[in-house]
């Protein structure tokens, strides 16, 4: 008998043995081979987290899910890596994976924009209602484009504007009209657009529209509901400062952008206590050297009257068009005597590498800035150098897949660079950047994406959720009490999907 078996193990190798009894050694080659597996897995950036039984239950059950899903999209014949998020937005939706994760808390959203948060229908639904707002309904000129939504006194409303609310009802069609020009959509990955002309257009259709100071309030306010219904609890707002006016007091100095953002907090936190808002301050890539000098001074000026709400500084705007971070050089070594001068710091949040050309060096600036976290850094993977100091110096990249397919970046999700940086080691977070102009809301086709495209297990999943609260800008003792309530909805969403899923 056990010549048999000695004549087996030679002829037909190892695992035939393995099946019939584990406690048999691994052959060199296969412990060579364990030991390549589990060295790159060490690199990975979610390595050190270990789940529970619960956890790991719970893994694999979606999992499960996330494989039946994709063979039903195979048995359909779904094209779906070539499929744009606006194609396959309706199936994600129909998803039983999406249910989970509008149930799956998300922590914090690190990376959006003021003017990109609340849900575009909302916005022309509570637009209408003010008398005062007018829309322009004639074709593009150099001061106004169409679809552009602008609040006006009466008597002084200028040609080619009309009532937004008059529009709407006399003519049918045109919500859905509005509704397309205040969103970007790729219907497909093959046609061609203009991203970053179009992109822009879209800001501008509401950029009148939101210094408006009680509309200004609603907005936001809506925009954190939505984000709240979402599982979001914490947000960080790259944030354009505006003067807010209104028609009876004119013009509002800048802090009014801020107290009113604080009464909006405190309003949402008499349901949802947990919930807390911190400001980037935000300027533009294309101004010149002086210009950014003045926006540090002001960023500073802001942080001075509201340290706990003013938490970085960032420039924003295609990186394609605007000048280079280094070309900033004078205003970092001025950033750093500001620092002194007014006794606190300004950490960067600085746009790098949303681009796909070696040429972009935005990163370089990052390994040599205290900058915390990277908007975007989707060239990053080109420069290994960087992206190993960046990864020493634990900074996190803020990652925003759909954006990136939007934008035109990336078109296979399962090619996006993030991959390679978690399985690098770089330290990522999920997040919508626009979503309202993208035509959605909340964080949750964020994470069915990565989820779905890049494979991640619940440890990554897990990992992703809990970085964007341990590298958010809240203080010790905010982050403190973030993480307590986390810990606690994330236990209790696996107790209950579990339940479920049974
Ligand atoms: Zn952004």
């Amino acid at each position: 008998m056990m010549k048999k078996y000695l004549t087996y193990i030679t002829l037909l190798g190892a695992p035939l043995f393995w099946g019939q009894n584990k406690t048999i050694e691994k052959t060199a080659y296969q412990e060579s081979w364990l030991q390549e597996k589990q060295g790159n897995e060490a690199l990975a950036f979610d390595a050190d987290l270990q789940l529970s039984d619960a956890e790991i239950a719970l893994d694999k059950k979606i999992f499960q899910i996330r494989k039946q899903f994709i063979s039903e999209t195979e048995a359909k014949k779904v094209s779906l890596y070539n499929s744009s998020f606006t194609e396959i937005k309706p199936m994600i939706e129909k998803s039983k994976l999406f249910e989970i994760f509008q149930t799956m808390p998300k922590g914090g959203l690190l990376h959006t924009h003021s003017g990109g948060i609340t849900d575009v229908k909302w916005v022309i639904s509570a637009a209408r209602k003010y008398q005062e707002c007018y829309v322009y309904d004639q074709k593009d000129n150099d001061q106004f484009i169409t679809g552009q939504l602008v609040f006006f006194e009466k008597g002084k409303v200028p040609n080619g504007f009309v009532s937004l609310d008059k529009k709407l009802s006399s003519d049918p069609g045109f919500e859905k009209q509005l509704q397309e020009l205040l969103t970007l959509k790729r219907d497909n990955l093959c046609s061609y657009t203009d991203y970053w002309i179009e992109f822009e257009k879209r800001f501008k259709r509401i950029s009148m529209l939101l210094p408006y100071r009680p509309f200004f309030k609603e907005y936001y306010l809506k925009g954190f509901q939505e984000l709240i219904e979402d599982k979001v609890q914490h947000v960080e707002i790259r944030f354009i400062f505006d003067e807010l006016y209104d028609f009876k007091n004119g013009k509002y100095p800048l802090t009014t952008s801020i107290t009113d953002l604080q009464d909006v907090v405190k309003e949402i936190q008499k349901s949802d206590p947990q919930f807390s808002l911190k400001l980037i301050y935000s300027s533009f890539k294309f101004l010149d050297t002086e210009n950014i000098d003045k926006q540090l001074e002001m960023a500073f000026e802001l942080k001075k009257s509201f340290p706990d709400m003013i938490t970085g500084f960032d420039l924003v705007a295609d990186e394609a068009a605007g000048h280079s971070i280094s070309f900033f050089e004078k205003n970092w070594i001025k950033l750093k005597e500001l620092n002194k001068k007014y006794g606190m710091e300004m950490p960067l949040f600085l746009h790098a590498g949303e681009s796909n050309s070696i040429f972009n060096e935005n990163v370089l600036d990052i390994a040599l800035l205290d900058n915390k976290r990277i908007g975007h850094g989707l060239n990053l993977i080109y420069f290994p150098k960087t992206m190993e100091q960046i990864r020493k110096q634990n900074k996190l990249v803020e990652v925003s897949p759909l954006s990136n397919q939007i934008l035109g970046y990336v078109s296979d999700l399962r090619n996006h660079p993030a991959r390679v940086l978690l399985s690098n080691g770089v330290q990522c977070s999920i997040n919508s950047d626009d979503p309202s102009v993208y035509g959605y809301t909340g964080l949750s086709y964020d994470f069915w994406v990565a989820m779905v495209y890049w494979e991640l297990d619940l440890r990554a999943l897990k990992k992703l959720v809990f970085n964007s609260v341990n590298y958010s800008s809240l203080n010790d003792n905010e982050k403190k009490k973030a993480i307590t309530y986390l810990n606690q909805q994330w236990n209790d969403f696996v107790q209950k999907t579990n339940q479920k899923l049974n």
